[in-house]
């Protein structure tokens, strides 16, 4: 994870911090490398420059360039723009609110949608005790349904019997019900995914919202997928109203850019990360820490 623009980075900045002294062309020469540096790891052109004039107008002040130490200045404004970028605190799932609690899991087909929702019902339960339940949602993929079923089984956390027939606002309602009845605290809805963003996806989802009032609509996007991940999420905030994104296939992710670029262009909050296939391989997202983690 971020392992190619962190070397680049530490490099640039090191060589800043080495010297004694600082010219205001010494720190553009590096911002412009920083720069560069961003956009190979495929962080939106728009963040990268907003990134870059911030730095600019902080550290080549008069201040930091005549400063003792103004290479440790200039990273440090690089990491705290860092921060700023990612989001600033750490935002985990909000099950504030009176149970049953639904959370909506959306996605595009193959994002790994399904694994994270028996991920987070995984952690919800042994972690904050809550009881969960489980259900599909995609009626068109019965193998999506019998997938969601095994993965519960495989956590401990209860799925909602499949009935054949049922659209996904029906298997939503009867999932609310079940869940009132039996005592859950949390519902997790998984719901269909598609190829692409499609009219009829966001339709259905839609439904499924209006019917359930979830305090929770969880984007998950595969951080593969560069900017695209991105821009899967600025569509679907645009329908759906999304509260927060879990990023999979970070492990898998030398460059970065969607981790970077998530939050500042959607402006919503990177909660939760998939590291792995297995059903423990869920981190927390720490702004502060990856920005520490990207300067070395
Ligand atoms: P869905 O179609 O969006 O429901 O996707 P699935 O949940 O079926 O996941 C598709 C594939 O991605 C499966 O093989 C998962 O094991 C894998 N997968 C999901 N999340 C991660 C992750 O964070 N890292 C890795 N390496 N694989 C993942």
């Amino acid at each position: 994870m971020f392992d190619g623009l962190s070397d680049k980075l530490s490099g640039i900045l090191n060589s800043l911090t080495r010297r004694g002294a600082l010219t205001e062309e010494d720190v553009n020469a590096a911002l412009r490398e920083v720069r560069r540096a961003l956009l190979e790891a495929d962080v939106a052109l728009e963040v990268v420059r907003s990134f870059t004039d911030k730095v600019r107008a902080r550290a080549v002040g008069a201040e930091v360039i005549k400063s003792v130490s103004p290479g440790q200045q200039v990273v440090k404004i690089v990491h705290d723009q860092l921060v700023e970028m990612l989001g600033a605190d750490a935002e985990v799932i909000d099950l504030n609110a009176a149970p049953p609690v639904a959370i909506l899991m959306v996605g595009l087909q193959g994002s790994g949608k399904t694994t994270t929702t028996a991920k987070i019902a995984k952690r919800l339960t042994d972690r904050e005790k809550r009881k969960v339940l489980l259900a599909s949602l995609d009626t068109r993929r019965p193998a999506a349904m019998e997938q969601l079923a095994v993965l519960g089984k495989q956590v401990g956390v209860d799925t909602l019997p499949i009935v054949a027939g049922q659209s996904a606002v029906q298997i939503a309602r009867r999932a609310m019900e079940a869940a009132r009845l039996g005592g859950y605290d949390v519902v997790m809805l998984d719901t269909a995914g598609r190829v692409t963003v499609d009219e009829g996806l966001m339709l259905e989802a839609a439904e499924v919202k209006a019917a359930t009032d979830p305090h929770e609509v969880l984007l998950v996007a595969d951080a593969l997928t560069g900017q695209d991940a991105v821009n899967t999420a600025r569509a679907f905030d645009q329908r759906l109203g999304v509260t927060g994104i879990v990023l999979t296939r970070m492990d898998g992710d030398a460059r970065g850019g969607a981790a970077l670029s998530m939050r500042a262009v959607t402006g919503k909050p990177i909660k939760l990360i998939g590291t792995g296939e297995k059903v423990d391989a869920l981190e927390e997202f720490h702004p502060s820490r990856v920005a520490s983690r990207i300067l070395g």
